[in-house]
C-alpha cells in the first residue's frame, strides 16, 4: 500500500492539471485512470479528435468553395476517409503521449486501472488500496440516452461513435442542436453526408444570445444543414443497418419520421461517478447525478473534493482544468478560485461562435440598464479577404458604468478573439477601455475594438 498526499481518480483535463499543479506544489500525487490513455473525454474522444475532424473537413470545404475564387485551379480534393480517421487518432496520440510525459517530468504515479474509495483516505485500484490525505474524483461525464433510442455505436451513435465511424453515411439525422451535435453535425455535412437536426426547443444552442442563435441558424441551413425545431423524438428502430427516427412536432403533435444511414444522439452529457462506491460512503449528488462541492470544491466527506464535469456548472475542459487548478492551489494550502461569471464557451464551426458572460436575454431579465455595440464582419477587411465576412460582434456593456457585462461572436477565429474579452473581464474593463486599445491592421480583432466604439461614439467601418 503506497501512501500518496493527494489521488486523483480520473485524468481528464480536470484531474491530469489538478495533478501537474499539485506536484508543482510539492504533493506527493497519483492518478488513477481505467482508459489505456491518460486525457480523459477531452483527448481521447472528445474536444481534440472533433476538432481534427472539424479542421480536415473545412480544409476540403475550403478546397472546394473558395480555392477556384483566389485561382487555386484543378480538382478539389477526394475524401480518404481512413486516411482522415488515421490523421485524427494520430493528434489523439500525439495529445495522450504528451500527458504522458508530463506526469513522467512531474513524477506523479499513474495509478492505471478502475478506482474505488472504500472509505475515507483510502482508494482501490484492482486488489490494491492506496492512501492518500485527499482524494480527488475527477471521474467526468458520459452520454446522456434517450428514452427509445438504443445506442449500438454503429448504426445509433453518440458523439464516440460518431468519431469512430466505418464510412461517410449518406444521410444522418442527429438528434440535439447542442455544441456537439452542431460540429460533428457539420463535419458530415462538409464531407458530403445529407444532415438533418432535430431540437426538442425552438431554436438552435440553447441558453446563447438571441441574436447568435438566429444567424448561426441562418448560416447553418446555408451551409445544408436541415434543421428540425420544436421536435420530441419519439424513438429510433433499427432494420438492416438502416434506422428510422419517429419525431413529434410539439405545435400540434404531429408524428413524422425520417430514414437515416446514421443517428447521432447528442442531447448532452450526464456526470459519471459508476463504481466509486459514493453510495456508501454517503458523499452527497445534487438531483442532476452530480457529486455535491462546496466553494472550495469539498464534499460532504473530510478528505473527498470533486471537480469537473463530475460537479455542477458548464461542461467545458478548461472549465474543468481552472478547477482543478485552483483545488491543487487549496490542497497545498494556498488560496485557489475560480470566477464563474468569466468562463468562455466556444463553438468551433465555421464560422465559430463564441460567448462570455451574459446574453441580452439575462440582462432583460435581471432588469440591467445595458447597451450594445455590434459590429458586422463585413466591415472588417481581413475577414472579408478570407471569405468570412458573416457574422458579428456583439459587446454588452453597463449603461452608467460602461462595464462590459458580455460578449457574444460569430465569425473567423471567434473563439480566440473572446478572450481579449474575458482578460478585459477579469480587469473589470469598460468598453471604452477596449476602444482606446490599438488593435494591429488587418485583424479580426479589429471587429472587436469596432463593437466596443459602437457602445460610445461609434464604430469607424459601419
Ligand atoms: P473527463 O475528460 O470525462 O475525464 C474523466 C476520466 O476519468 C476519464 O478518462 C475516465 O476514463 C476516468 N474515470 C472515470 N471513472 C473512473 C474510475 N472509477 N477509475 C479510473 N478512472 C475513471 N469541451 C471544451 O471545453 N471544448 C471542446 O471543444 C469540447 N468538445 C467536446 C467534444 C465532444 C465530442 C465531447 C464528448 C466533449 C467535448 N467537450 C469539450 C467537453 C469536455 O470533453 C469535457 O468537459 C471535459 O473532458 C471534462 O473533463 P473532466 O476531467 O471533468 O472529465
Amino acid at each position: 500500500m503506497a501512501e500518496f498526499d493527494v489521488i486523483i481518480i480520473g485524468a481528464g483535463p480536470g484531474g491530469y492539471v489538478s495533478a501537474i499543479r499539485c506536484a508543482q506544489l510539492g504533493l506527493k500525487t497519483a492518478v488513477v485512470e481505467g482508459r489505456e490513455t491518460l486525457g480523459g473525454t477531452c483527448l481521447n474522444v472528445g474536444c481534440i479528435p472533433s476538432k481534427a475532424l472539424l479542421h480536415a473537413s473545412h480544409m476540403l470545404h475550403e478546397a472546394e468553395e473558395n480555392f477556384a475564387k483566389m485561382g487555386l485551379k484543378g480538382k478539389a480534393p477526394s475524401v480518404d476517409w481512413k486516411q482522415m480517421v488515421a490523421y485524427k487518432d494520430d493528434v489523439i496520440g500525439q495529445n495522450t503521449k504528451g500527458v504522458e510525459f508530463l506526469f513522467k517530468k512531474n513524477k506523479i504515479t499513474w495509478l492505471k486501472g478502475w478506482g474505488s474509495i472504500p472509505g475515507p483516505g483510502k482508494v482501490k485500484v484492482g486488489d490494491e488500496t492506496h492512501g492518500a490525505k485527499h482524494i480527488v474524483i475527477a471521474t467526468g461525464s458520459e452520454a446522456s440516452s434517450l428514452k427509445g433510442v438504443e445506442v449500438d455505436e454503429k448504426a445509433v451513435v453518440t458523439s464516440t461513435g460518431a468519431l469512430e465511424l466505418v464510412k461517410v453515411p449518406k444521410t444522418m439525422v442527429v438528434i440535439g442542436a447542442g455544441v456537439i451535435g452542431l460540429e460533428l453535425g457539420s463535419v458530415y455535412a462538409r464531407l458530403g453526408t445529407e444532415v438533418t437536426v432535430i431540437e426538442f426547443l425552438d431554436q438552435i444552442t440553447p441558453g446563447m444570445d438571441g441574436d447568435v442563435q438566429k444567424t448561426f441558424q441562418r448560416i447553418l441551413k446555408k451551409q445544408g444543414l436541415e434543421i428540425i425545431l420544436g421536435a420530441a423524438v419519439q424513438g429510433a428502430d433499427v432494420k438492416r443497418g438502416k434506422a428510422t427516427v419517429t419525431y413529434k412536432l410539439r405545435k400540434d403533435d404531429s408524428e413524422a419520421t425520417l430514414d437515416a444511414d446514421c443517428v447521432l444522439v447528442a442531447t448532452g452529457r450526464r456526470p459519471f461517478t459508476e463504481g466509486l462506491g459514493l453510495d456508501k460512503l454517503g458523499v452527497e449528488l445534487e438531483k442532476g447525478g452530480q457529486v455535491k462541492t462546496d466553494g472550495h470544491f469539498a464534499t460532504n466527506i473530510k478528505g473527498i473534493y470533486a471537480i469537473g464535469d463530475a460537479i455542477a456548472g458548464p461542461m467545458l475542459a478548461h472549465k474543468a482544468e481552472d478547477e482543478g487548478m485552483a483545488l491543487a492551489e487549496i490542497l497545498a494550502g494556498n488560496a485557489g478560485h475560480v470566477n464563474y461569471n468569466v468562463i468562455p464557451g466556444v463553438i468551433y464551426t465555421t464560422p465559430e461562435v463564441a460567448t462570455v458572460g451574459k446574453t441580452e436575454e439575462q440582462l432583460k431579465e435581471e432588469g440591467r440598464a445595458y447597451k450594445v455595440g455590434k459590429f458586422s464582419f463585413m466591415g472588417n477587411g481581413r475577414a472579408k479577404a478570407v471569405f468570412q465576412g458573416e457574422g458579428f460582434v456583439k459587446l454588452l456593456a453597463d449603461k452608467e458604468t460602461d462595464r462590459i457585462l458580455g460578449a457574444h461572436i460569430i465569425g473567423p477565429a471567434a473563439g480566440d478573439l473572446i478572450h481579449e474579452i474575458c482578460v478585459g473581464m477579469e480587469f473589470g474593463a469598460a468598453a471604452e477601455d477596449i476602444a482606446l486599445t490599438c488593435h494591429a491592421h488587418p485583424t479580426f480583432s479589429e471587429a472587436v475594438r469596432e463593437a466596443a466604439l459602437a457602445c460610445g461614439d461609434g464604430p469607424i467601418h459601419a
